[in-house]
């Protein structure tokens, strides 16, 4: 008997008769003598839908008071999911309890809308389990020091879960979601994309952080911190499938490079449209420019990604970043009101039609002429590279956004990604 945590989406949770399949899925694992924690999410478009609501009555507003308020109305999203499921199991015959997170309770920071999981006590939770009950958690969602509700940022769920199965220290933790793996990139962009039946967690951390959304980066984060055995797989398959069989479908996040089957240079193509890029212009060129720049940058709690600067002529210089685009027309003010006339920039310019576009692969560390075969395809289809970014294992460029489907499928195809690699 081992301890499973399912997570199931917003897809897969979408109607009652997709709860139902949920349940009957579930109750199969129990019954197979399994304890099981399920963490499911909002039904779909419901976190989109609650946070419409609220945008209506205060589109502009991002005050801290406005994002606790925030996350209290989407967190309802899924205590309804949890009441849902926990009914439909017990409609199944079975026992099962669901709780929010601040039942649990799930500890996290207090940074609205992207907090943090601190501590999860697993006392009640494992009573429940010991009694026989299917154990109902949602995701998404935690409670602070002072008893706020927090949410852990979009796609939150998956980090629930897998903070769950570390906390519990369970066997393992299966997403399910709407595709029935991770792919070399998403298949609603690129038909030919190939189902990976294993990745290392190194690349998925790459591809998550890169934009590849079928998993949240911190869930791969906590993964790779308490080693928690990690699969994403489809909750599309019938429910009666054999459970070995679905045991074993998917891809299996890896820990071991050595456990790695497929030895491609590089696994997979990831993409985000979230970022824009601002230049700074005609700034002198001297010690500490950077610093003046993204110093205030870093002082408004802005992230910065991708960051440029140009050579040099007459002794001044242009400067250019990315930001989330959440952050751009605060960045832009920031830079003009406050920066550009500290530093004597002569312009701050912006473009929020960019994307990001990166090929990731541990391969890459033992292989040189892997950014240049990337440049060359992006060049053959005549897409303008702005900028460069590149690590061990990922080469990014930033791109026109109108270009970046073309960019996506030329890479696919210049890599062969629709391929099996050849063994190693
Ligand atoms: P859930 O609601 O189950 O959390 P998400 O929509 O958050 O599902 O994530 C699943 C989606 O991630 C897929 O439907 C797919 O479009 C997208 N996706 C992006 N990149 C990939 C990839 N490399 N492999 C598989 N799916 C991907
Ligand atoms: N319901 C939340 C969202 O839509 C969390 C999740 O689905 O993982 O972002
Ligand atoms: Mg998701």
């Amino acid at each position: 008997m081992a301890l499973i945590v399912h997570k199931y989406g917003g897809t897969s949770m979408g109607s009652t008769e997709r709860i139902r399949n949920v349940a009957k899925r579930v109750a199969k694992w129990a019954r197979a003598g399994h304890q099981m924690v399920v963490v499911p999410s909002a039904m779909s478009g419901e976190t989109n839908r609650l946070l419409g609501l609220a945008k209506e009555l205060s589109p502009k507003q991002t005050s801290s008071a406005l994002l606790r308020e925030l996350d209290m109305i989407a967190a309802t999203g899924e205590q309804v999911s949890v009441g849902l499921l926990a009914i439909a199991l017990q409609a199944e015959g079975m026992e099962a309890i669901s709780y929010t997170g601040w039942q649990v309770p799930v500890q996290t920071d207090s940074a609205y809308t992207k907090a943090r999981i601190q501590s999860i006590d697993d006392a009640r939770v494992r009573a429940d389990l010991e009694a026989g009950r299917v154990v109902i958690i949602t995701g998404f969602q935690g409670i602070d020091s002072d008893g706020h509700i927090t949410t852990l940022g979009r796609g939150g769920s998956d980090t629930s879960a897998v903070a769950v199965a570390a906390a519990m220290k369970a066997h393992e933790c299966l997403i399910y979601t709407d595709v029935d793996g991770v792919y070399t990139t998403d298949p609603r962009i690129v038909a030919e994309a190939r189902r990976l039946s294993t990745i290392s967690f190194e690349e998925m951390l790459e591809m998550a952080s890169l934009g590849s959304k079928v998993l949240q980066i911190r869930s791969v984060e906590f993964a790779g911190k308490y080693r928690v055995p990690l699969r994403v797989l489809s909750s599309f398959t019938p429910w009666d499938i054999d459970i070995e069989e679905e045991a074993s479908s998917g891809t299996l996040i890896t820990f071991e490079e050595d456990e790695k089957m497929e030895q491609a240079v590089v696994s997979g193509i990831a993409f985000n449209r979230d970022e824009a890029k601002i230049t700074v212009m005609g700034v002198p060129d001297k010690p500490g420019i950077a610093y003046q720049i993204l110093g205030a940058v870093a002082e408004a709690n802005i992230d910065v990604d991708v960051i440029i600067q140009n050579v040099s002529h007459d002794g001044k210089t242009d400067f250019s970043f990315t930001v989330h685009r959440n952050d751009y027309q605060r960045t832009i003010d920031l830079l003009q009101n406050q920066v550009a006339p500290s530093t004597g920039a002569t312009q701050v310019l912006g473009d929020t039609k960019i994307c990001k576009v990166s090929i990731v692969g541990i391969g890459m560390r033992s292989h040189a002429g892997v950014a240049s075969k990337m440049f060359r395809a992006l060049s053959d289809e005549g897409i303008n590279i702005q900028m460069i970014t590149t690590s061990e294992i990922k080469t990014s460029v930033v791109i026109d956004e109108k270009y970046m489907e073309l960019a996506v499928r030329a890479l696919h195809r210049a890599f062969e990604l629709d391929q099996e690699p050849v063994a190693a």
